[in-house]
């Protein structure tokens, strides 16, 4: 499969929409997952890609994506966990990743983040993992954009996504070129956030992918709530408007 089948861009025409990142495995929807995802599926979410964060739920993922034909997996090291992680963990990645994963991830580099130095061993090897399994890396980041740019340029990455894009117009077309898709979450209903909904708006159709980040990063409207699929087409709906198509 190519990199297009993985994740479908947005297209202002799109009937089914994909959610190509959000946290399905977390214990937010222990109690009522397959409802979550019945009611995605009723707004024409019909797919789901979940990445990993932590080796400690490495093998649940694993498990669920077993139930779940819908899903698409990826196994990584979160940098929000980064005092979980240990040399070990990257050990185990390959194993994992042979258990039908598309892509290597959720993985980056995060400026609030204490230990950079061990951010930034762990990112490195995650990418030479990646490359190693020609897999594409779903990346995190915060102010740290234009640090990873060159790593991942220099780790021969065959494209992936850069989950919740926030950035200026140069910044997005530099991982464009490199053969990245950028993610595009609830942040665009928020009026205040002006220079993403801007660059957003200018940029080519193809090289965006919706996002949620579910639980996480509520739209507008629905602060303080847990985070959900089916808001995947608000957020289509939101874009489709501020690029008026
Ligand atoms: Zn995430």
């Amino acid at each position: 499969m190519s990199l297009i089948d993985l994740f479908p861009s947005y297209s202002p025409a799109a009937v089914d929409l994909t959610d190509s990142h959000c946290h399905l495995d977390f214990s937010d929807f222990d109690d009522d997952r397959d409802i979550v995802m019945q009611r995605a599926m009723a707004r024409g979410v019909q797919r789901f890609l979940v990445p990993g964060v932590k080796s400690a739920t490495w093998p649940r993922l694993a498990q669920l994506r077993q139930q779940y034909a819908s899903w698409q997996i990826a196994f990584g090291l979160h940098p929000y966990f980064i005092e979980q992680h240990g040399e070990s963990d990257l050990e185990q990645l390959p194993h994992w990743l042979q258990q039908g994963a598309i892509a290597v991830g959720e993985i980056g580099l995060d400026a609030h983040v204490g230990d950079m130095a061990k951010q930034k061993r762990l990112f490195d090897a995650q990418l030479m993992i990646a490359a190693e399994f020609r897999l594409p890396v779903i990346l995190h980041h915060r102010k740290t954009l234009d640090t990873m740019l060159p790593l991942v340029r220099k780790a021969t990455i065959c494209g992936g996504i850069v989950h919740a894009f926030s950035g200026s117009y140069q910044q997005a077309m530099a991982w464009i070129e490199l053969g990245f898709r950028l993610g595009v979450g609830g942040v665009i209903t928020y009026p205040r956030a002006q220079k993403t909904r801007q660059t957003i708006a200018r940029l080519p159709a193809q090289s965006l992918v919706l996002e949620t980040d579910s639980p996480d990063m509520p739209l507008c409207g629905f602060q303080g709530q847990r985070n959900e699929p089916e808001r995947v087409r608000l957020v289509y709906d939101a874009l489709r408007t501020l690029r008026n198509e």
